[in-house]
């Protein structure tokens, strides 16, 4: 037996149905063969807001599922042949009769329980399930459709049912040993409690309904069929550069999805992990692609770390105060207190001072914590010996995640080391004893930058990005943006430098791309560029929140150095041309390269002495080798260079000046 699992992304429109049909087709050669599918893409979201709307007394809930029907009998129709239309279109009109009668329900009675939007959120799966087991009938594939709730039997807890194992094994069992055909249908997600109420295995569950069938059947394979071509280094929605990872063992691939890699929902792994039976992860667009195969092996690779993740929604609370200190016990209260009202705990750190422990949770429970551990330490509070508990909101958690960290030191350095260069504050830091992942806690703006800074560390370390933000485009601009045209290739080849111009701004316009721009067309992009003022650009700048990021200011313009610290605080390396900020005040220049140096990044100005010439570079050179400045002798100027050395009496002075101008 094979159980195959295909997404909401993979049965979305009939073209995609399609190829999960051709995919199965090939399957079957090979073994009896189970489906389980979820809703088509975005299904769940609508009748989530439609119960909501409904519950409001919002009569726009009638539009959403008018467009649901419209949309799955669309689908049906484009599936299956008008001789065998009729059947699978009462069938799909009578399930969404079903779901607007409920939803009028909740629309008169202005009140949605849990367990009726367990209900109403079944209907994706009811809906995509039956119209993909007609498909296959229409191709001439015959196969037998079972309803999900009369196999996977779960508790009452609606919305993050928990399965009956024994049950379900027993009713799994019972229907295969009635009948033989080659291929089954199922909706995942849904299951139902011991009085047969409709119940849901939680969000992306219809990944563990396809492990949960597998483990009872000792299947030899289970295959998770998504939109990508695998479990990947990140997620590659928030990191371009993510690489699927072709090997994984069960407590990797655990780990991972506990830390937020959402293309396997988190309860999948142990059922298979169970019966040892691989998981394969393939992609329904790049079905050659070899995808992730995750099994039982000590661990995949030589890397020390084999992905990144990110949970977002995440508050952090401080339990502090002077009555914590050695005294035993606090860390149980506030465990028990927030165990005992089903508060999440995603990490918790606490200082060797024992002044104060910390813990991350879902956002969504902040309040909930609040109240109980304000309550659990009322006495305290009063005495003053502990704080109110403190709340932040806006935060995640991002993670380090691999099996084989625990033999290398010094991972911890060079992921905090690459966060802090890029000017990212880390407000906790966790690290599991079993050194499977190291976690911190920053703020949910900064998680982009944070994934692609450390995947830039950690696997691509073949190249570093740098992305450059240019000011001015006259002589001195210009001619930096064709000798960045020039020597890109050599950069990137020889000094293994990807250098990007992701922006460049005059003093009336910017143009902009995420991707770096074509320095061949820059000028006419600049031309149809987006007016800005400096401000709004330094603005911009700082919203982007690049990582690796320089500003190069190429203007002569007084007001662009102002802005210098502002970027610079914000972990932006700066590099002028323009001699301004420089030439100002000594204390000035002075706050400036401190700023450099708190910051950790650059403040560079070799052009603004003596005409280019590597001054700068050499003085500092001579400094860091022992030697000490007692005096400079020069004529740092280009121009009096060439007066001097022109002026020989022969031409008039205002003649040679002339010249040099
Ligand atoms: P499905 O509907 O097929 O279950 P999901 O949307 O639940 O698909 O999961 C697939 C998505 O998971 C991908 O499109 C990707 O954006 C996201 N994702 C997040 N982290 C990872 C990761 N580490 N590797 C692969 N995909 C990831
Ligand atoms: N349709 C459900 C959801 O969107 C389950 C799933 O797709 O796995 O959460
Ligand atoms: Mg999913």
């Amino acid at each position: 037996m094979q159980v195959f699992k295909f997404g909401g992304t993979s049965v979305q429109n009939s073209e995609n149905i399609n190829k999960v049909i051709t995919v199965i087709r090939e399957a079957l050669k090979k073994d009896r063969t189970i489906v389980v599918v979820s809703a088509l893409s975005k299904t769940t979201d609508l009748l989530i807001e439609a119960g909501k709307l409904a519950s409001a007394g919002n009569e726009d809930y009638r539009k959403l599922l008018k467009t649901n029907e419209e949309r799955h009998l669309q689908t049906a129709r484009e599936l299956v042949p008008l001789t065998m239309q009729s059947a699978l279109l009462s069938n799909v009109k009578k399930l969404c009769n079903e779901l607007d009668a409920i939803l009028e329900g909740v629309f008169l009675l202005n009140e949605l329980s849990a367990r009726t939007k367990d209900r109403i959120i079944s209907f994706g799966e009811l809906l995509s399930s039956v119209i993909i087991a007609y498909a296959f009938e229409a191709n001439e594939i015959p196969n037998q459709w079972v309803d999900s709730r009369e196999i996977i039997r779960t508790d009452s807890t609606y919305a993050q049912a928990v399965v009956d194992f024994v049950a379900t094994e027993n009713a799994v069992k019972q229907i295969f040993t009635k009948s033989r055909k080659l291929l089954y249908i199922f909706p995942g997600f849904i299951g139902a409690d011991s009085k047969g109420i409709t119940t849901t295995l939680g969000r992306g569950g219809s990944d563990y309904t396809a492990s949960i069938l597998a483990n009872c059947l000792q299947a030899d394979i289970l295959e998770i069929w998504t939109d990508v071509s695998g479990m990947m280094t990140a997620d590659p929605r928030l990191v371009p550069n993510a690489k699927a990872i072709s090997q994984l063992s069960y407590s990797e691939a655990l780990e991972l999805s506990h830390f937020g890699a959402k293309v396997i929902f988190p309860p999948t792994i142990l059922p298979a992990m169970a019966k040892k039976i691989p998981i394969l992860v393939k992609n329904i667009f790049a079905p050659d692609d070899v995808g992730t195969l995750i099994e039982e092996i000590q661990t995949s690779s030589k890397n020390q770390v084999l992905g990144l993740s990110s949970i977002g929604n995440i508050a952090l609370l401080t339990l502090e105060g002077i009555g914590m200190i050695g005294i035993p016990g606090f860390s149980s209260r506030l465990f028990g207190a927030l165990s005992a009202k089903k508060v999440n705990v995603i990490l918790i750190t606490q200082g060797s001072s024992e002044h104060s422990i910390c813990v991350a949770v879902d956002e969504n429970s902040a309040d909930k914590a609040k109240l109980v551990v304000d309550a659990e330490f009322n006495y305290e509070i009063k005495a003053q010996i502990v704080e109110p508990l403190i709340i932040e909101y806006n935060l995640s958690i991002i993670a380090l995640v691999g099996d084989n960290m625990k033999s290398h030191p010094g991972v911890s350095g060079k992921m905090f080391g690459a966060m802090g260069k890029n000017g990212i504050n880390i407000r906790a830091i966790a690290q599991g004893s079993s050194e499977k992942n190291i976690s911190a806690v920053i703020t949910t703006s900064d998680i982009k930058k944070a994934m692609n800074v450390l995947h830039e560390t950690f696997f691509e370390t073949a190249y570093k990005q740098i992305n450059l933000f240019i000011v001015g485009a006259g002589n001195v601009g210009k001619r930096l943006l064709a000798q960045l045209k020039q020597q890109q290739t050599y950069l990137l080849e020889k000094l293994k430098l990807n250098i990007r111009v992701v922006s460049i701004a005059n003093s009336r316009k910017f143009c902009f791309d995420d991707e770096g721009l074509d320095l061949e067309k820059w000028e006419m992009q600049l031309s149809e560029g987006q007016s800005i003022d400096t401000v709004g650009y330094v603005e911009f700048i700082r919203s982007k929140n690049y990582r690796n990021a320089v500003f190069i200011d190429n203007t002569a313009n007084a007001e662009v150095p102002k802005f210098y610290p502002e970027l610079l605080k914000k972990s932006i390396s700066v590099v002028a041309s323009n001699k301004i900020a420089c030439s100002s005040e000594y204390s000035n220049y002075l706050y400036l390269k401190d700023l450099a140096k708190e910051f950790n990044v650059s403040f560079l100005f070799e052009t603004n002495v003596g005409a280019s010439l590597p001054v700068i570079g050499t003085l500092n050179d001579l400094i860091r080798s022992g030697d000490s400045i007692t005096r400079i002798e020069a004529v740092l100027s280009g121009t009096l260079n060439f007066v001097f050395n022109n002026y020989d009496g022969k031409k008039t002075f205002a003649s040679v000046v002339k010249q040099a101008q």
